[in-house]
C-alpha cells in the first residue's frame, strides 16, 4: 500500500553508525527497491512500472546514464534505478492545497529529503513579488508572464537557461533553439559540474569530448581501472558488466580514497551465486590521496616507457608530440609523485606491471577525477598512458568517463553548451533562417557570478535543483534571491523552488514513465547513454495530473508567447509531432543524419566516434595528442584535511531517496563526516564527536555546522561528507582549470570542536 508523504522533517534524529558492508546489492537491494517502490507507488503500479524500465519498448531509467545490454534482462534495473522510478511515478501529489498550507518561510526550513518526499508537482504555481505563498496560475498566463519579463530584459544575456541531464534529446534540441532564437548562449548545464573536465581533456587529446568504449569492450578487456568512481551506488548496473568482464578473465583495479563495497564484492541478485557468496570484483585496491591521480598516471607512464612496453607502431601512425612527452617523463621526480599519491612505490610498480602485461585496457572514471583543480591535466595523463600502448580504437580498450545523469551526454550532443562549435550554429542558422548568437555564453559557475553581480536577473531551469547542485551555497542562494524572475520546469519539489527572487514560477512537467500525447498522437523521446548509444524512451503511465505538460510542450508554448504564433519557426508543428523535431535534428546535429529511422530501429543506434570507429582523431594535429602536463599537487596546511563531497547510497545527485547509506554503515542521518582514525588521533578528535567543518580559501572561512565524526577507512589526510550539505564549504572560485568545474573533491578544511 502506498504511504503518505512524511509530515515531520526527520533530520538526523536517530542517527546510527554501524559496520561497513563487504558487498554490494544482493537481497537487501531487492528488499529496499520493493519497499521504497511500494511506499511511493503501491504494489500494482510497482510491478507494472519496474517491468518496463530500460526495456526496448519501455522507458529509459531517469537515474544514471549506464547503457543497456543488447539482450535485456527480465529486470533491467538496479536498486537506485528503482528508487529513481518510484520517486517519479509516486502517487503522492503537491498541488494548491499544499502551497496554501506551506508558506515559503515554512518551506525554507525543510530539507531536500522532506521536500522531495512530498510528491509530484500537480499544477503550475506562481509566487508574486512580495508574496509569502505560491498561488495557482493558468498555463497561458504563466507563459505570457515569462515572455513579458524576458522580452523586457535589457539584453538576452541578462537571462540564463539551465538544463539538468534528465531533459530528453527532443526537448534539449528545442530548448537550445528557443534560447538561441531569443538571442543568447547562456546555456549552463549540470555537465558543467560533473564531466566538463572530461570533455575538455578528451576533445583536446583525441578530438571528441566523450569516451570511446562500448559495453562489449568492457566484457572484452584484460584490465579495467576504476578510478575516482563508486559504481556500487552511482552506476550500479556497471557491477553486472564488471562481473561479466571478470568471468571473461579481466583484472579490475579500484583506485579511490574510499574502500567502497561495490568494488569489493557484488551479489548479483539475478543469479544464484549472487544470493550466496557473490563475485569478488577488484583484484587490487589503491587507496590514493585526493587529487593524487595525476601523479599516479604520470608514474605509470614513466614506468611503461622505462619498461620499453610502448606500442611504437601505434605511436608512429596515430599520435603526435610523443618525443616532448617522453622528455617530460624523464624529469619526473619520484619523491614528489609518491607523496602526491599517498601510495607506496611498490603499489605503483605492481600496477604498472599489470598495465604493461595487458593488451586491452580500459580506464573508467567519474567525479573523483573531474572535480579537482588539476582535473583536466589528470584526464590528459590518463590518455597519455592509454596512447603509450595503443589502448584506443581497438576492442576492449579506451577511456571511459561514466556519466551520472541519464541524458546529460545527449543534451550536450543536441546543443546544450554555452560554447557550441561554429559548425553547429551554422547548421542551425541554415535550418531555421535566423542568426544564432556567436558570443560564448555562461556556464554554471559563471552564471552564479553573473547573478551575484546583477548581470543576470532572469533564471530558467529545465529540471534539476540548481541551488543545491552548485557550490558555495550561501553565495549561490543570495544570488538566486536577487533575481527578478526564477522559473523551474520540474517533476518534484526541491530547494530551488524555495530560494526564490522577486517572482518565481514552478512549471510541472511529465516524467519519463508517463504517456505523452500530442496532436499527432502518442510521442516517444530519445536519450543518449554514457557510451554514445541513442535510443527511444516510451512512457505509458497516465500523467500524474491533467495539468502536466511535456518538456517539449512547455518550451514550444513559451516560444510562441516569446516570439508570437506567426514566428517563422512552427513551434506548434514541432510540439504536435516529435518526428518533425527529429527531422530537424538529423539536418543540424553532426552524426545524427537519418535520425528518425535510426532511433526507431530496435535498440536505437551508436553515434559516430572517430577514435573508436576508425582511429581518426579530429584534433589540431589530426592525431591523438600526447600532452605535457605540469604536475599539480595539493599542499595541506598543518591541522587540515582534504574533503571530498560525496553521495550516500540513498541519493542521486541532489535527490535524497532516504537517510541511510547502507554500504558505509550509516542509518537515519546525513550530517556525518568520514575521517581516518589516525588523523583523528593526530588532530585531537574522537569518533562520534560532533564538530563543525570549516573550509579555508584565500583567507575566507566557510562553515558547515554540526557533523558527527565517523572514524572510517579513508586515505590519510582525506575526509568525506555528503553534498548538498557540504556544498557551502566549496568556494565558488575554487574550480578546475580550463573546465571551470567546481573543485568539490578537494576542499581544504579543518574540524572544529563544538562548545558544550
Ligand atoms: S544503473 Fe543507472 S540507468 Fe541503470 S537502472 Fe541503475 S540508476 Fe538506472
Amino acid at each position: 500500500m502506498a504511504k503518505d508523504a512524511p509530515g515531520k522533517d526527520p533530520h538526523d534524529e536517530g542517527l546510527k553508525v554501524g559496520d561497513r558492508k563487504k558487498y554490494a546489492a544482493g537481497l537487501p537491494a531487492v528488499v529496499k527497491s520493493l519497499q521504497l517502490s511500494n511506499d511511493q507507488m503501491g504494489a500494482r503500479r510497482t510491478v507494472l512500472t519496474l517491468a518496463r524500465v530500460n526495456q526496448k519498448e519501455g522507458f529509459d531509467c531517469p537515474g544514471c546514464a549506464w547503457p543497456d545490454p543488447h539482450e535485456r534482462g527480465r529486470f533491467e534495473f538496479c536498486e537506485n534505478g528503482a528508487k529513481a522510478v518510484a520517486e517519479e511515478a509516486t502517487l503522492r501529489r503537491v498541488g494548491r492545497e499544499f502551497f496554501a498550507e506551506h508558506s515559503l518561510a515554512d518551506l525554507e526550513d525543510k530539507t531536500n529529503y522532506w521536500l522531495g518526499q512530498q510528491g509530484r508537482l500537480a499544477e503550475p504555481m506562481f509566487k508574486a513579488k512580495g508574496a509569502t505563498h505560491y498561488q495557482p496560475i493558468e498555463w497561458d498566463a504563466a507563459f505570457d508572464l515569462i515572455a513579458d519579463r524576458l522580452n523586457a530584459l535589457p539584453s538576452p544575456d541578462a537571462a540564463a537557461f539551465y538544463t539538468s541531464g534528465r531533459t530528453s534529446n527532443e526537448a534539449a534540441f528545442l530548448y537550445q533553439l528557443m534560447v538561441r532564437r531569443f538571442g543568447t548562449n547562456n546555456l549552463p548545464d549540470c555537465s558543467n559540474m560533473c564531466h566538463e573536465s572530461s570533455g575538455a581533456a578528451l576533445s583536446h587529446t583525441i578530438g571528441i569530448g566523450k569516451g570511446t568504449v562500448t559495453l562489449d569492450d568492457i566484457y572484452a578487456a584484460d584490465l579495467i581501472l576504476v578510478v575516482g568512481q563508486n559504481p556500487g551506488t552511482n552506476h550500479p548496473r556497471m557491477l553486472t558488466a564488471l562481473e561479466k568482464a571478470k568471468k571473461n578473465g579481466a583484472q579490475i583495479i579500484s583506485v579511490n580514497p574510499l574502500d567502497e563495497a561495490g568494488l569489493r564484492n557484488f551479489h548479483n541478485p539475478q543469479t544464484p551465486l549472487g544470493l550466496t557468496k557473490g563475485t569478488d570484483l577488484a583484484d587490487d585496491f589503491l587507496q590514493i590521496r585526493l587529487s593524487g591521480d595525476q601523479a599516479l598516471f604520470l608514474a605509470l607512464a614513466k614506468l611503461t616507457v622505462e619498461a620499453g612496453a610502448v606500442d611504437e607502431e601505434f605511436i608512429k601512425q596515430h599520435t603526435s608530440e610523443y618525443e616532448e612527452y617522453v622528455a617530460h617523463l624523464d624529469a619526473v621526480d619520484w619523491d614528489t609523485v609518491v607523496e602526491a599519491t599517498g601510495l607506496r612505490m611498490e603499489e605503483i610498480r605492481k600496477l604498472a606491471k599489470r598495465y604493461c602485461a595487458a593488451d586491452r585496457v580500459i580506464v573508467c572514471w567519474a567525479m573523483g577525477l573531474t572535480q579537482h583543480k588539476g582535473a583536466v591535466p589528470t584526464i590528459q595523463e590518463i590518455v597519455n598512458l592509454l596512447l603509450l600502448r595503443g589502448n584506443i580504437g581497438k576492442t576492449g580498450a579506451g577511456p571511459c568517463p561514466v556519466r551520472g545523469h541519464s541524458n546529460v551526454q545527449g543534451d550536450r550532443t543536441m546543443g546544450i553548451w554555452e560554447r557550441m562549435p561554429a559548425a553547429f550554429l551554422d547548421n542551425l542558422d541554415e535550418e531555421f533562417g535566423f542568426e544564432a548568437p556567436r558570443t560564448h555564453g555562461l556556464d554554471a559557475v559563471d552564471t552564479i557570478r553573473a547573478m551575484r553581480d546583477g548581470k543576470v536577473s532572469a533564471f530558467f531551469a529545465m529540471g534539476g535543483n540548481f541551488v543545491s547542485a552548485t557550490p558555495d551555497s550561501n553565495v549561490t542562494e543570495a544570488a538566486m534571491r536577487g533575481l527578478g524572475l526564477g522559473v523551474h520546469v520540474s517533476t518534484k519539489l526541491n530547494r530551488s523552488h524555495v530560494v526564490s527572487g522577486d517572482e518565481a514560477l514552478i512549471l510541472p512537467c511529465l516524467g519519463r514513465t508517463e504517456r505523452d500525447d500530442q496532436a499527432s498522437g502518442e510521442q516517444r523521446v530519445t536519450v543518449e547513454d554514457s557510451m554514445g548509444m541513442v535510443h527511444l524512451s516510451h512512457g505509458r503511465l497516465a500523467p500524474g495530473s491533467e495539468q502536466l505538460l511535456s518538456e517539449v510542450a512547455i518550451i514550444s508554448r513559451l516560444a510562441e508567447a516569446l516570439f508570437g504564433t506567426d514566428d517563422a519557426i512552427d513551434w506548434a508543428g514541432l510540439r504536435g509531432d516529435y518526428d518533425v523535431i527529429r527531422d530537424h535534428i538529423s539536418r543540424v546535429v553532426p552524426g545524427c543524419d537519418d535520425y528518425n529511422a535510426k532511433v526507431h530501429a530496435p535498440g536505437g543506434f551508436a553515434l559516430p566516434n572517430g577514435p573508436r570507429d576508425s582511429r581518426t582523431f579530429d584534433t589540431a594535429t589530426g592525431k591523438a595528442r600526447f600532452t605535457v602536463n605540469d604536475l599539480e599537487t595539493l599542499e595541506l596546511p598543518p591541522g587540515h584535511l582534504i574533503l571530498q563531497t560525496i553521495r550516500s547510497h540513498d541519493q542521486f545527485n541532489t535527490t535524497i531517496y532516504g537517510l541511510d547509506d547502507r554500504y558505509r554503515g550509516i542509518k537515519h542521518g546525513r550530517r556525518v563526516v568520514f575521517v581516518n582514525a589516525e588523523d583523528l588521533t593526530h588532530l585531537g578528535f574522537v569518533d562520534g564527536e560532533t564538530v563543525d567543518l570549516v573550509s579555508v580559501w584565500k583567507g575566507e572561512e566557510r562553515r558547515a555546522e554540526s557533523f558527527r565524526i565517523v572514524s572510517y577507512a579513508t586515505a590519510r589526510g582525506c575526509a568525506a561528507a555528503y553534498f548538498p550539505e557540504t556544498n557551502v564549504l566549496v568556494p565558488l572560485d575554487s574550480v578546475a582549470r580550463i573546465s571551470n568545474t567546481p573543485a568539490s573533491k578537494s576542499v581544504v578544511i579543518r574540524l572544529e570542536h563544538r562548545a558544550g
